[in-house]
């Protein structure tokens, strides 16, 4: 935004919060961005639309920045990069370029973390050296079916949600199910299954279970088409006796569960930056317009009635910034706020996601409308961050779960809060 923005780009986050080096990482990813991606962006949306060709020579750039595998441990090669705030300042800085290409690099973060929260020795050993090459290595989180979503993640529903079925025979899993629409299914080489074993035991029976492809038994049906975030890539698969290693269970009994939880905060967090690197990359389209065209004799900006608008752009947007760099502070510091997965700290997470994705779809129809035509067309890229944000608002517990998640921090809300008129006329029957 040089010459159109007069913002301290380095100020936008409290140093007390933000150490030298995430600040760092966020620089470098931008300057990536600035030269890799933001001049390519309709390149990029037409590529989606045909081959992927260009998607993916984005892609393996983003490897070569040796991101891939800083999610590991040091001992297995990696830069032992777990905590969530440095991911979302990355993840903040790429939304503004293309906020779907970073998705093939970014799942093996979120799809391991379960490995390596429980160190996992045997699933970090077996698939470790791979995140670490010079090539993409995809990895998938899959929780979503084709029943639903929500159920799946809702904390009230302890696992009953989730139809994929686990069994043990001898030392192997022995998986049966359906996945719909996870980031990265069919162009992922291992998935993070979210399974349940018995749905009798509740939380007991939530397993995270890593299944390399191809395997017996793994099938893809075919990639969804969407209106937005098109270099992603979503599907449908399905396991029919696939047959697993028992150590690649992430932890156990009850212990999946907590880790499926703190995921699911963690995700939150992510998706929340997320949705205001894309409302910063609006805003960024808009003050560029809007300080050349003119309007009644003047640029469009020099009216106070759009000064307005931008200003409640503005608003949003560092709110919303403050807003995850708060929650993610709170979930890498437990030392200093308590154990990750609490009602609380669910609630500041899906706090920072509602906000800051209603936010980003705030900012984005104002950034449409204060360009009139040119809103809409694609040479502007505003009709595709206008897209591009609706799905994360969607996902994750969509706008309505995560309202409930909130609500769960701040009192004993409970989805099967028994109704005493319901019981009586249940007595009478
Ligand atoms: C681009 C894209 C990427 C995705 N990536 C992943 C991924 O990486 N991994 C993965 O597992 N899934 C992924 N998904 C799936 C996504 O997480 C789900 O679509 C989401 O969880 C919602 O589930 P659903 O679509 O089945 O809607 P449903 O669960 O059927 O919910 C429908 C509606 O009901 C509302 N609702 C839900 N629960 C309640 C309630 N208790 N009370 C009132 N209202 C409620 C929701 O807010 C929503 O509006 C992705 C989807 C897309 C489109």
């Amino acid at each position: 935004m040089e010459g159109i923005s007069t913002e301290i780009v380095r100020n936008r986050y409290m140093s007390e919060l933000v150490s030298t080096g995430d600040r760092l990482l966020a620089d470098v990813v931008r300057e990536f961005v600035d030269r890799e991606i933001r001049p390519y962006r309709r390149e990029i949306e037409e590529s989606t639309r045909t081959d992927f060709e260009f998607v993916r020579e984005i892609q393996k750039k983003m490897v070569g920045m040796g991101l891939q595998g800083a999610f590991l441990p040091a001992e297995y090669g990696g830069m032992n990069l777990t905590a969530v705030l440095p991911y979302c300042l990355a993840l903040e800085e790429l939304s503004r370029g293309d906020p779907a290409i970073v998705c093939a690099m970014a799942g093996g973060a979120w799809a391991f973390r379960p490995a390596v929260l429980s160190d996992n020795k045997e699933v970090l050993k077996e698939f470790a050296p791979k995140f670490l090459g010079d090539d993409l290595y995809v990895a998938c989180f899959a929780m979503t079916e084709p029943s639903g979503g929500c159920n799946i993640e809702n904390v009230d529903m302890k696992g009953r949600g989730i139809h994929t079925r686990a069994y043990l025979d001898g030392d192997e899993w022995v998986i049966n199910g359906a996945k719909l629409w996870p980031t990265n299914s069919g162009v992922s080489d291992v998935y993070c299954v979210v399974c349940n074993t018995d749905p009798s035991l509740g939380d007991e029976g939530i397993a995270l279970i890593y299944v390399p492809v191809p395997i017996e038994g793994f099938s893809f049906g075919r990639f969804e088409d969407k209106a937005g975030f098109r270099s992603s890539r979503e599907g449908d698969f399905y396991f029919d006796n696939v047959r697993v290693p028992k150590a690649w269970r992430a932890a156990g009994p009850g212990k999946d569960a907590e880790l499926l939880e703190d995921n699911l905060i963690f995700a939150r967090i992510f998706s929340a930056a997320w949705a205001v690197g894309i409302a910063q990359a609006a805003l960024e389209e808009v003050m560029e317009f809007t300080a050349e065209r003119k309007v009644a004799g003047r640029p469009i900006r020099q009216h106070s009635a759009v000064a307005n608008i931008i200003a409640d752009m503005i608003i949003d947007i560092q709110a919303g910034r403050d807003c995850y760099i708060n929650a993610a502070y709170m979930y890498d510091h437990p030392e200093l706020y308590g154990k990750r997965t609490t009602k609380y700290m669910l609630a500041r997470g899906s706090l920072a996601k509602v906000f800051c994705c209603d936010a980003a779809v705030r900012v984005t129809n104002k950034a449409m409308e204060l360009m009139g035509a040119y809103g809409y067309s694609i040479d502007y890229h505003v009709e595709k961050f206008w897209r591009d944000n609706k799905i994360i608002q969607l996902w994750e517990g969509g706008a309505q779960l995560g309202r409930l998640d909130v609500a769960r921090g701040y009192y004993d809300y409970d989805q099967f809060y028994e109704n005493e008129v319901y019981e009586e006329i249940e007595g009478i029957r």
